[in-house]
């Protein structure tokens, strides 16, 4: 979809990244870097000040204590974390447990390790996106190994409650399971919703993976730094295999991501607030189309149900807006498990992390074009 908003000079509203850079702080850390030697390969586990600032900051906003020599990793992205933890701790023919639609990662990671994903589907509610504890619950068995959480969550928006987290926890405790959450849009939560991590519910730190990532926090996706916190026989494992898929990650920009963390809250306050903003001038701008708009709770992406339009179909709305309104977006579908697509084949996922002048022409298409 992003080849396609190029060839047809589209505003891409499809991938999800900004256009606007991350704090000058931090890039500028990372030039002086990279003019001071920070060229070799640094640590496989990370940098010792990028794996302390992680961990303060898992302290501080959340109360969970990570021992940064042993319980840290720094990956290539949230992506290599996710992967590396997959190929970890599942082997061919377990079990992994997933809400859908999903992140497009975790059902290749899973064919990687030769494991399966069992897909719990997230129904469009007018309470927001829910799932049916009992179909959670009916889908353990002796094969089940893992559950990914992905909260806030891509692509629809979704922050899962206490109670829905609290749900999830007991099935992993109660089964044994480890839980790998992918936390990328920690900081990216709107309006009164809160992130909460998993592993700060009682019982969940020791048998739980926390993934994050400075691509989201800091505006910096091409970066593709990310980590995972844990226990540290989780972490070790991880560690393992991400000897054999990158070794180490990116040095000069891990030291930079390590000031981000320390000192940038405040810029990081900003993007959210603009990012609240950027979503509030989508919504307007489709519901004046006469969409229904299903709002984000959380992250870059809302969604919105594209029934009322002469292309009910997502699959068809997206393939023709580049056309009609010189806009991209993607079918919530593209997301989902075959088993799942009719549940989603109305909706489209916007993202709204363009500056406000670019949103605001988006929204204008939108209300010109339908
Ligand atoms: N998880 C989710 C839910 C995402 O939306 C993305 C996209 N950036 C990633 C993981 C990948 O993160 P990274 O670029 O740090 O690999
Ligand atoms: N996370 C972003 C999205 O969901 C982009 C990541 C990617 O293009 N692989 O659109």
């Amino acid at each position: 979809m992003t080849d396609l908003a190029l060839r047809t000079g589209s505003i891409n509203l499809g991938q999800g990244f900004p256009d606007t850079d991350g704090p000058s702080k931090v890039i500028e850390a990372a030039r002086q870097a990279l003019s001071h030697g920070a060229n070799q390969y640094p640590p496989l586990n990370g940098t010792a000040p990028l794996r302390e600032a992680i961990a303060n900051q898992r302290q501080h906003r959340y109360q969970t204590p990570y021992n940064p020599q042993e319980q840290i990793v720094v990956t290539t992205g949230a992506t290599e974390a996710i992967t590396a933890a997959i190929l970890a701790l599942c082997e061919p023919g377990e079990e992994i447990i997933t809400f859908d639609p999903a992140y497009d990662v975790y059902p290749a990671a899973a064919r990687f390790a030769g494991a399966r994903c069992r897909r719990i589907p997230l129904c469009p509610t007018l309470h927001g996106y829910e799932f049916d504890p009992q179909e959670l619950a009916a889908a353990v068995n002796a094969k089940t190994r893992l559950v990914v959480l992905n909260t806030p969550h891509n692509p629809t928006g979704k922050i899962f409650t206490s109670a829905e987290l609290q749900n999830i926890a007991d099935v992993c405790i109660r089964h044994n399971l480890i839980a790998v959450t992918d936390e990328v849009y920690e900081y990216l939560t709107y309006e009164d919703y809160e992130h909460t991590p998993l592993a700060s519910l009682p019982g969940m730190e020791e048998r739980t993976l926390t993934v994050s990532s400075a691509g989201k926090t800091f505006s910096l996706t091409g970066w593709k730094v990310g980590w995972a916190c844990g226990p540290t026989h989780l972490v070790s494992a991880m560690r393992s295999v991400k000897q054999y898929l990158t070794f180490a990650s990116a040095a000069p920009l891990q030291d930079a991501v390590a000031i981000g963390l320390t000192s940038e809250e405040g810029w990081v306050a900003g993007l959210r607030r603009n990012l609240a903003a950027n979503q509030e001038i989508l919504s307007q701008g489709l519901r004046k189309a006469g969409f229904n708009v299903l709002p984000a709770e959380g992250g870059y992406f809302l969604q919105a149900d594209v029934s009322p339009t002469d292309q009910p179909e997502a699959l068809d709305f997206c393939r023709n807006l580049p056309h009609m309104g010189k806009i991209v977006a993607i079918p919530t579908q593209a997301f989902s498990a075959p088993e799942n697509t009719k549940r989603y084949s109305s909706l489209v996922r916007f993202a709204f992390c363009k500056n406000d002048e670019v949103m605001k022409v988006a929204a204008q298409r939108i209300v010109t074009c339908f």
